[in-house]
């Protein structure tokens, strides 16, 4: 893979020129306590403190809600405004975490399956992703037991990887990042060779994958041991919302008066009226059903149908749940019962 030298003082340079150009720049910033990614207008607001970011990534091709298309009626007479694609916006989206690179393909081959989902594809082709190596993780992350690692090149235009002088190699991996570094080819210098792999975090694996893929299906009907793992699971959906392969939505009707609008926003299986039918009935009548839907979608279901695991080791839900619920302790008891 080709590599390059990108200099601090042409890190800062290349922000504020992406900012100044044709694209809005997402990245991570600090807000409040926590780091989240928010569209920024100067290189100071980025910050490089976190080990993930609160929210994942994905609502720059996914977002939290969307108004899919327009509707007035005039007399006896519908009519429709369409989906304005103009209206996307072209985006370099940087400081995103290996895992959440990944992520975008789990999202894609979910959006791509039966039909292909054109917004969610025009977003993502109009984003360009520099993502960051890990140079550190903690207790809740584990991309080593998905197949990932602190400093995957998969799912990124360019990764960048912080060395001890504060410069980043910089490796083009697609395409579309080797467009932008020719777009801005004063930039960056000749790669100086340096080693990558001492400067990313250890992850170590917590689980074997293969176990849980082989096992999984045959816990289905062992009601006992989901409602025991979801005994403290308040069905609050966190975990659903900051997750960068959760694709659940609703599609909602919203009117004032003769006009209104067509809308997509997040959903989550873990949320009790999810799966509620009008008539009151629910087949997912309890929180351990809920739970196990959740992991064998993304651990049964989309391996056997998209060829891909749903899950990129972020951690992030275990971080967000508010009692502590920990998504790698609970596919380890899977092996282990
Ligand atoms: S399920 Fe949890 S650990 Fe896996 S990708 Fe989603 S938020 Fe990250
Ligand atoms: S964040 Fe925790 S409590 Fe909320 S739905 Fe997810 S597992 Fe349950």
């Amino acid at each position: 893979m080709e590599r390059k030298l990108l200099t601090k003082d042409s890190y800062k340079l290349l922000i504020s020129k992406i900012i100044s150009g044709k694209y809005q720049l997402v990245a991570p910033v600090k807000v409040d306590a926590l780091v989240d990614f928010r569209r920024i207008k100067s290189a100071d607001e980025i910050t490089e403190d976190y080990i993930v970011t609160v929210s994942s990534a994905k609502s720059v091709a996914f977002p939290r809600n969307e108004k899919l298309f327009g509707f007035e009626k005039n007399n006896k007479k519908l009519e429709q405004t369409d989906f304005d694609f103009d209206s996307i916006p072209h985006t370099v989206l940087l400081g995103v975490r290996p895992c959440d690179a990944m992520g975008f393909a789990s999202l894609t081959s979910i959006f791509c399956w039966d039909s292909v989902d054109k917004i969610y594809t025009t977003r993502l082709e109009r984003t360009i992703i520099i993502g960051m190596s890990c140079a550190k993780a903690d207790a809740s992350c584990f991309c080593t037991s998905v197949k990932g690692n602190p400093g995957n090149t998969a799912g990124n235009d360019l990764l960048l990887t912080k060395t001890p002088d504060g410069d980043y190699i910089t490796e083009i991996v697609t395409e579309k990042g080797a467009k932008l570094v020719a777009e801005f080819y004063e930039l960056f210098r000749e790669d100086k060779g340096a080693e990558k792999e001492p400067l990313l975090a250890n992850v170590p694996e917590v689980f074997e994958l293969d176990g849980i893929l082989a096992k999984i299906n045959s816990k289905f009907d062992d009601e006992v041991f989901w409602s025991e793992q979801a005994m403290r699971c308040l069905g609050c959906g966190a975990c659903a919302y900051v997750c960068p392969t959760c694709a659940c939505f609703d599609i909602q009707d919203e009117s004032h008066g003769k006009t209104g609008q067509r809308v997509r926003c997040w959903d989550s299986c873990g949320l009790s009226l999810f799966t509620l039918h009008t008539s009151g009935h629910n087949p997912r009548q309890n929180q351990g059903q809920r739970w196990r839907q959740r992991l064998m979608h993304k651990f049964s279901y989309m391996p056997d149908r998209l060829n891909t695991v749903g899950c990129v080791g972020c951690g992030r839900c275990s971080r967000a749940c508010p009692v502590d619920m920990n998504i790698a302790e609970h596919l380890k008891s899977i092996i282990d019962n």
